[in-house]
């Protein structure tokens, strides 16, 4: 078991938006979240790494629960999930290399001969070994995000959190994000991963799990989802989006 919450909640301004949530992900799996905005995914993201502190309920990950740890344990955990936004927020002042290679010589204590060399091997796994010495600014969209996602491998993470991170491309960009991820799930990346895109679910998750109104409502997989779907929200969601 790599990730597993009981009876998770979050709280804003006493608004419950987050309503006990019971689930597990495990080594190796791939789960997609899915559901109308405003349903909580966001939130029962950022509580997996403890970028949202729970109002009441544990998250254990690989077998510690994280939910109390000082910010010092708590920095350790975090290296071991990555998380990759909808916006990249690269550096926009280093090059794609240094992006790539400054945490693991700032965190892990790298010499900046082994980052930049472990750097050049994942920018070469996202396709983007030619562009090593280009400015974040000069690349597209999805050039940006796949550098993004390359520098939250760098930490050598045990699970990627990814938040909608083709919902702020071009079209035409969306592709080369998601294939970089489903190349990752297929060398047995652990990966929890919130999109609107039904066809990356279909094709790369285990598990989908439809979040509506601050609650898991169904889970299953992809097939029961979108075939066979239990739950009347996740039918009329699947209505509108599909
Ligand atoms: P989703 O990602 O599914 O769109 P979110 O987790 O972003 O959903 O939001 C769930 C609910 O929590 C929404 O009603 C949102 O307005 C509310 N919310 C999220 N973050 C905050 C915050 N920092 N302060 C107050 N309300 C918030
Ligand atoms: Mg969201």
């Amino acid at each position: 078991m790599m990730i597993e919450t009981k009876g998770l909640k979050k709280s804003f301004d006493h608004t419950e938006v987050i309503k006990g949530i019971d689930a597990q992900v495990q080594q190796g799996q791939v789960i997609v979240i899915i559901g109308p905005s405003g349903g909580g995914k966001s939130t029962f993201l950022r509580m997996l790494n403890m970028l949202e502190q729970p109002t009441a309920g544990t998250v254990t990950f690989e077998g510690q629960n994280i939910t109390d740890l000082p910010a010092n344990k708590l920095d350790t955990v975090r290296e071991k999930m990555g998380m990759v936004f909808q916006s990249f927020n690269l550096f926009p002042n280093m090059d794609v290399l240094a992006n790539v290679a400054l945490a693991p010589q700032r965190v892990k204590g790298s010499s900046q001969k082994a980052a930049s060399e472990q750097a050049m091997t994942l920018l070469d796994q996202v396709g983007l070994a030619d562009k090593a010495h280009a400015y974040p600014a000069s690349l597209s969209g999805g050039q940006q995000q796949r550098v993004a996602i390359a520098r939250a491998l760098a930490m050598g993470p045990d699970v990627m959190l990814f938040d909608e991170p083709t919902s702020a491309l071009d079209p035409e960009m969306v592709g080369e994000v998601l294939k970089v991820m489903q190349g990752l799930a297929k060398e047995g990346m652990t990966m929890v991963v919130v999109t609107h895109e039904m066809g990356f679910a279909r094709k790369v998750a285990d598990e989908v799990w439809f979040m509506d109104g601050g609650v898991l409502a169904e889970k299953g997989t992809p097939e029961q989802i979108f075939d066979h779907p239990q739950n009347e929200r996740t039918q009329s969601f699947l209505a509108k989006v599909l």
